[in-house]
């Protein structure tokens, strides 16, 4: 187990809830993890499986229709479900910073770039004198390897990946302590990706803060990220070092997609896994484990029973009874223990 001084923010079944006319849907279920200090973590899944959703409750930004509707998020040993809304906008921005995939979206597009920077600075902290907000944010951008020229640029005047860094900026000016980044390289072209990956990589060494990478692209999460948390249907079902997942995937559904994506090995006759059955509608989400009707492995007990997360080696953690024992459970014998 890692120690808790390791741990930044601990993430304990929470539970979301969109509230629609056909009845809720559950797009966050019992999900339960940890983020640790300096950490790149990589949330992966299809669309829809929840994990934007996910990020924006790491945040407390989960909007009418949407409820968190049960857990908790301690972040350094706050519990977050007790700000009010003062200490909530300090903690978003100063702690915990969010980008998304479409920057501007974000950016005010009447608001110069050094305007944002600065503004960021004296709402949250409001005795900084001008001149020393300017000479910090000169400092950051030189870092993010923007031209100090840029800072009079307004955001539509910026190319994509210089928009993601100048969001990224806005949450290293406060120094925060865990970075969100919800789908940012989705929109960018492949080379401007590469150099935002690099980026993110360096600033992690750099600001030793955390960053918590959300994407469907497997590939990029194995490029930068040290563990990931794959999710399905508003679940995490496998959790840990990312070598040891790409060499050695329990999950069957993490098994699948890994084996459906496409690999320069792959010989020209060898056809690519496909998976079957759709994933699930979740205002009425399959009983026990959301993934048996898709699962090739699936026994009696996965439609009845919903299994636990449980940590199968120290680290490594999976939501699937085939690594775990039932009183109901035909096969007498756990698949993997080592
Ligand atoms: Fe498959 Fe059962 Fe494991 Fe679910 S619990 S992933 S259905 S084997």
């Amino acid at each position: 187990m890692m120690s808790n001084d390791k741990v930044l923010v601990q993430v304990r079944n929470l539970s979301v809830n969109y509230h629609t006319r056909l009845g809720p849907v559950s797009a966050v279920n019992d999900v339960s993890f940890d983020i640790y200090r300096g950490e790149i973590l990589g949330l992966v899944g299809e669309s829809g499986c929840g994990k934007s959703t996910l990020g924006k409750a790491l945040m407390r930004m989960i909007m009418p229709p949407a409820k968190i509707s049960s857990g908790a998020i301690i972040f350094d040993g706050e519990d977050v479900m007790k700000f009010d809304q003062k200490r909530l906008r300090d903690f978003r921005g100063r702690r915990i910073s969010m980008i998304f995939q479409d920057p501007m979206t974000s950016l005010n597009p009447v608001q110069r770039v050094d305007e944002h920077l600065i503004e960021a600075i004296q709402v949250h902290e409001p005795k900084t004198v001008l001149e020393n907000a300017q000479e910090r944010v000169r400092t950051l951008i030189g870092r993010l390897g923007i031209q100090e020229r840029r800072l009079r640029d307004y955001p539509h005047q910026l190319s994509g990946g210089m928009r993601q860094r100048v969001m990224i900026g806005l949450g290293l000016i406060l120094n925060a302590d865990l970075i969100i980044a919800d789908e940012a390289t989705t929109s960018l072209d492949v080379i401007v990706e590469a150099k935002l990956v690099d980026q993110l990589r360096e600033i992690r060494e750099e600001f030793g803060l955390a960053i918590l990478v959300i994407t469907h692209n497997i590939a990029l999460v194995a490029e930068i990220a040290d563990r990931i948390a794959v999710m399905y249907a508003g679940q995490i079902v496998e959790l840990g070092d990312i070598t040891n997942i790409f060499d050695n995937p329990l999950h069957p559904y993490t098994i699948g997609l890994l084996s459906s994506v496409p690999s320069i090995k792959l010989d020209d006759h060898e056809e690519l896994y496909k998976m079957s059955g759709e994933p699930p509608n979740l205002t009425h989400p399959p009983s026990g484990c959301r993934f048996h009707p898709r699962c090739p492995e699936a026994m009696p007990l996965c439609s009845r029973f919903c299994p636990n997360m449980e940590e199968v080696v120290p680290g490594r953690w999976v939501h699937c009874w085939l690594y775990q024992d039932h009183p109901q459970k035909e096969r007498s014998t756990i698949k993997v223990k080592a």
